[in-house]
Order: structure tokens, then C-alpha cells, then sequence
């Protein structure tokens, strides 16, 4: 049995082709925990994590070598050691930082198990490569570039782009909506995000106002925990509400479609808990009928849409191209798992060397 050795966790930030700009703040750099779990065998297990902001990545890294006693010394047997330390932190509950750091060292785990058993994760996982429609993600960008923006994806070959809004009036943001349209043609997918900006009143106010513009779906008209404030946005909206990038774990999903908060869910695999925890959210979107998408995280998601029955969208927002040696592939705007052993991330050490935070 493959036992772990050693956890390296470095803190990088990775530059960005555009920020990342939302109604709820910018991200103009993309903080990162790359993460490497080294075993006896000389394999090594990568996976990376997102922090959102700087400040969270010296306490990630710290967290991070603390939790290496508990796995150090240990079998690689992913199921077990992510219930383990789940577990193990049931007092403290397991949200926030915590649970960042503890899928991270989840889904590197999975890596190495994949690497070992010489498979690709979604294989491992018994599911079948299959091409996933991706959509690529963009931000508040204002009209002329959300329409460059929206060109060049088209042209790249995605089928759908997402837009963030949630501009100080309606009429911009309509504005920015109807640009695109006019640009891309009317088969092309437009998603809009309005991370989190809207009152209940207001979403259902703009949301109707948006119904007759093709739109795909309104991602988090409100605050993200408020369940019952998403299901009334759902019930007034013809167009379907998405929702689920801030949910921490299956239990919270749980809450969430309990309440009817969304038509459509996205799982972001850190926050959901790893590879674990997107499994069990995969089967609660089965047993709701919910059509599954992710969020960031695009080379492991590849996997793990593509083992999911309800797998919708792909989302495509490249937060660590900069590092890795190989991006996730996509092909006529579909997302293809890699076909190597594990989930196909690894780093680029020249530019993991220039990005690293001291
Ligand atoms: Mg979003």
C-alpha cells in the first residue's frame, strides 16, 4: 500500500489574461495553493487550490503543513483518509479554510491513487471519458470588451459565454446583454452572474426583465446562503436560476435544493469537498433531476462532469494555466478529460519559481 511521505503546499499568484471582475469585487491576480503529495513509491499526487484573495494564503500554507502530520505515514486510500480528517474536525465543523485545505489534500490524494492504479481519475472513478460542452466565463467587462470577449470565444469554437452583471442600472446591463447577442448570433449560450448583487425585489424586477432575451440561465441574483430568497427568484423567473459555486459540502447542497433555491446547480469542486464530496453532490443532483455544472477547477472537473448523469456545463476560466504544464483541452467548445494516469495537473516549475509569494 502507497503511503504518503511528505505534503509541500507553495503559495503562488498567477497573473490573469483579464481580472476577474464581479458586481461583489475584483480578483486581479489568481491566488493559489499548489499542493504535492509525495509517497514512498515516488509517486506524487498534485492539485491545486483557489484562495480568492492573497490574505488567505499564508494561513492555507500553515494549515496545510499543520494537517500533514495526520496524513503523513498514512496509506493513500482517498475515500478513507477524506472521511478521516473530516471527521477528526467535527467539533471545529468543517467550512471555510479548513475545508479548502482539506480537499486540496483530497483531490492530490486522488491523483497519486490515480497515478498508482495507472488510470485517469474519471476512468478510476468507473465513469467513461466523455466531451463535456464547455462555456468560457468572463467578467464585468463593460460592452465593448464583453463583446471582443464574446467574439473571440465564439471563435475559439465555444457554443456559450458567461457575462458577470449586476451594473449600477438595468439599462446597462441589458446593454451589455444585447451587444453580445447581436454579436455572437442567436444559437450562441449567454449566461449572466450576478454574484450575489441583487435584493430579492430587484432580482425579480431585472430577471423579468431579462426573460425575453435568451438567456441560459441567472447565476446568484442574491446572497449566496439566502436559500429561500434564490427559490422565490426561481419561482417568479421563467429563466432558469443557477446556482451553487459557495456551497460548502453536500450537506449545505442539501439545504439548498431542499429549499428549491435553483433549477440548475454548480458544484465547485474545492469548496464541495473534493472528489468525495462532488460524488455525493452528483448523486443528490441525480435524485433531483438538477443539471449539474462546475465552477473553476476546469482540468479535474473534466473528470468529473464526464462521471456524472446529470453533467451540463463546463466552465471555462483558466485561474492557473500560467502554472500548469498542460491545460485542460477543449475541442469544438468541449471539454475532454486527460487521458493520462491521474488528473493530468502538473506544474510548471520556471513559472511556479517566478510566481511564488515569499
Ligand atoms: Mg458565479
Amino acid at each position: 500500500m502507497m503511503k504518503t511521505t511528505a505534503i509541500r503546499s507553495r503559495p503562488v499568484l498567477v497573473p490573469l489574461e483579464f481580472p476577474i471582475r464581479t458586481a461583489s469585487g475584483t480578483v486581479t491576480a489568481s491566488p493559489l495553493v499548489l499542493i504535492d503529495l509525495l509517497t514512498d513509491t515516488g509517486i506524487t499526487g498534485h492539485a491545486y487550490i483557489f484562495g480568492y484573495t492573497p490574505l488567505t494564503l499564508q494561513p492555507l500554507v500553515a494549515l496545510l503543513d499543520n494537517l500533514a502530520s495526520m496524513v503523513i505515514g498514512q496509506p493513500v486510500a482517498p475515500q478513507a483518509l477524506e472521511e478521516r480528517l473530516r471527521k477528526s474536525f467535527r467539533l471545529l465543523g468543517y467550512t471555510g479554510l479548513l475545508r479548502m485545505a482539506l480537499a486540496g489534500i483530497e483531490m492530490a490524494a486522488w491523483d497519486a491513487f490515480a497515478k498508482q492504479q495507472q488510470m485517469p481519475l474519471v476512468r478510476l472513478i468507473g465513469g467513461e471519458p466523455r466531451p463535456i460542452q464547455a462555456y468560457d466565463s468572463h467578467s464585468m467587462d463593460g460592452e465593448s470588451l464583453a463583446v471582443e470577449r464574446a467574439v473571440r470565444s465564439a471563435k475559439a469554437g465555444f457554443r456559450g459565454v458567461k457575462t458577470k452583471i449586476g451594473y449600477a442600472s438595468f439599462a446597462e446591463e441589458l446593454a451589455v446583454v444585447r451587444a453580445i447577442r447581436c454579436a455572437v448570433g442567436p444559437q450562441f449560450e449567454i449566461m449572466v452572474d450576478y454574484n450575489q448583487a441583487l435584493s430579492v425585489p430587484e432580482a425579480k424586477a431585472r430577471g423579468r426583465a431579462l426573460s425575453e432575451e435568451g438567456i441560459t440561465w441567472i447565476e446568484e441574483p442574491t446572497l449566496q446562503h439566502d436559500y429561500d430568497g434564490h427559490a422565490e427568484i426561481t419561482r417568479a423567473l421563467t429563466t432558469p436560476v443557477q446556482m451553487g459555486e459557495n456551497w460548502f459540502g453536500p450537506e449545505e447542497m442539501m439545504l439548498s435544493v431542499k429549499a428549491g433555491a435553483s433549477d440548475l446547480a454548480m458544484v465547485d469542486v474545492m469548496k464541495i469537498g473534493g472528489v468525495c464530496g462532488w460524488m455525493k453532490a452528483s448523486a443528490v443532483a441525480e435524485q433531483h433531476g438538477l443539471p449539474l455544472s462546475s465552477h473553476l477547477f476546469q482540468e479535474i472537473s473534466a473528470h468529473l462532469l464526464a462521471a456524472s448523469p446529470t453533467a451540463h456545463r463546463l466552465e471555462h476560466m483558466d485561474i492557473a494555466g500560467s502554472v500548469l504544464l498542460r491545460g485542460v483541452t477543449i475541442k469544438d467548445g468541449f471539454a475532454v478529460a486527460s487521458e493520462e494516469p491521474g488528473t493530468g495537473i502538473a506544474w510548471r516549475e520556471d513559472a511556479v519559481e517566478q510566481f511564488l509569494v515569499a
